[in-house]
């Protein structure tokens, strides 16, 4: 789960690290208003789920209350598009408005966790400001990684290692403060990742945190509960939301297959197999062990309401939940929903035979396929019919209006 600026800010503070004062608002009206109370310059800032703001132009600096009034009105509900969103880009709904700092130099520090160690790795470089993706291309003598045992911390000879590596000799004793409580933040809220970019040296010779970035790991989330609540629903997908409220597990996808399957493990095995048999997946919908004519008809639903969606392709493993009473949930689900597009069916394991009879017998035409290979082309081959069909129609159209212009 990704945290916005602010509360990231909010939480960083709380553990002592410096930010800069400010305030999050929603109406231009309350920006000119913070930008009175905090004193200018102020920097308003978009508060989305994104990086590269900056460059989208997504931070503003504003010299005068009317200009931090104008750039809001500006910014309020304006579509940003980052080098992350895709073209898609995110609605603006929140400004975070901040006393501008004065900077003398942008340093990059973040801490990660490493797959290959298994361990949190601070990851720091002089050259802040900067995506840290582009440092490690043109500098990659300027990072520092430092790999912390979590059973030990973040010890003061690796601090004093960031310390040298960052020039912070002479903010010595505020930056070993700071790189502790990060790490502490980090480890205390179960992050996955916690950035600054940039950590600031002021003209001041202090340290303030001018960007944080928080992720944190959604395993975690059961024991953080008030980390579960600063969740921003505006800002996920209307469709994967409502999936995840009827406890299914939905993630969209760029192709035309619609697939419904059972387990993580199972989703991702047909996602390879579409592929390898020419196709390619629209979503997944993973119904998880409860397989009920509740959740396959909501699964229906959300699949078949995207336009994209050219074919559907059902595939279920019979453990937990056995095959036939799988199939009987599908029927069942089918009197409540209208679905219009081919239907291909695979089931295994527990109780195959009863549900194939049972699916053969539905007054719905099924395309039940005897095995995996076999399901994945045939729902392939489906999905690129009903294309073909669609743009056939459309040439067909295109040639009847121009007939009728001609006459
Ligand atoms: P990002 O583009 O989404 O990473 O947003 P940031 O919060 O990192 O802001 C982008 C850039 O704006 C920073 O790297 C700074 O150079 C600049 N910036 C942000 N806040 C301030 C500020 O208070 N003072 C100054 N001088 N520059 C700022
Ligand atoms: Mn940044």
């Amino acid at each position: 789960m990704k945290l916005h600026e602010y509360q990231a800010k909010e939480i960083l503070a709380s553990y002592g690290v410096p930010v800069p004062e400010g305030r999050v608002t929603h109406f231009p009206y309350d920006a000119w208003m913070v930008s009175m109370e905090l004193g200018l310059p102020v920097v308003l800032k978009a508060q989305v789920l994104t990086g590269g703001r900056g460059k989208a132009g997504g931070v503003k600096i504003a010299r005068t209350s009317d200009e931090a009034r104008e750039i809001a009105q500006e910014l309020f509900g304006k579509k940003l598009v980052t080098k992350q969103t895709g073209p898609k880009g995110v609605i603006i709904r929140k400004l975070l408005v901040e006393k501008a700092a004065d900077i003398d130099r942008e340093l990059y520090f973040s801490i990660v966790i490493d797959r290959t160690t298994s361990r949190p790795t601070v990851i720091a470089s002089k050259r802040g400001g900067m995506s840290i993706e582009e440092v490690a291309e043109q500098y990659p003598e300027d990072i520092v990684k430092i790999p912390i045992d979590p059973a030990v911390g973040f010890l003061p000879y690796q601090i004093r290692q960031l310390k040298y590596a960052l020039d912070l000799t002479e903010q010595e004793k505020e930056a070993a403060k700071i790189f502790s409580a990060l790490y502490k933040a980090f480890y205390e809220k179960d992050c996955s990742l916690l950035e600054l970019n940039p950590l600031a040296v002021l003209k001041s010779g202090h340290l303030l945190a001018i960007d944080a970035k928080m992720d944190i790991d959604d395993n975690a989330l059961y024991r953080r509960k008030d980390i579960s609540k600063m969740r921003d629903l505006t800002e996920y997908d209307p469709d994967e939301l409502e999936a995840r409220f009827a406890g299914l597990n939905f993630i969209k996808l760029h192709g035309n297959i619609g697939c419904m399957v059972n387990g993580a493990g199972l989703a991702m095995t047909t996602m390879d197999v579409i592929k390898l048999a020419g196709g390619e997946p629209a979503n997944f919908l993973d119904v998880g062990g409860e397989a009920t004519p509740e959740t396959i008809a909501k699964g229906f639903e959300i699949i078949t309401r995207d336009p994209k969606v050219k074919a559907m392709f059902i595939n279920i493993f019979g453990g937990i939940v056995r095959c036939d009473k799988v199939a009987n949930g599908i029927i069942q689900a089918l009197k409540t929903v209208e679905v219009k597009i081919p239907v291909v069916i695979r089931l295994t394991g527990m109780n195959r035979e009863e549900g194939m009879e049972i699916l053969k017998k539905a007054p719905m035409k099924f395309f039940i396929a005897k095995d995996l290979r076999e399901a994945a082309k045939m729902v392939a081959d489906l999905a690129k019919k009903s294309v073909d069909i669609e743009n056939g129609k459309k040439t067909a159209k295109k040639e009847n209006k121009k007939e009728e212009k001609e006459k």
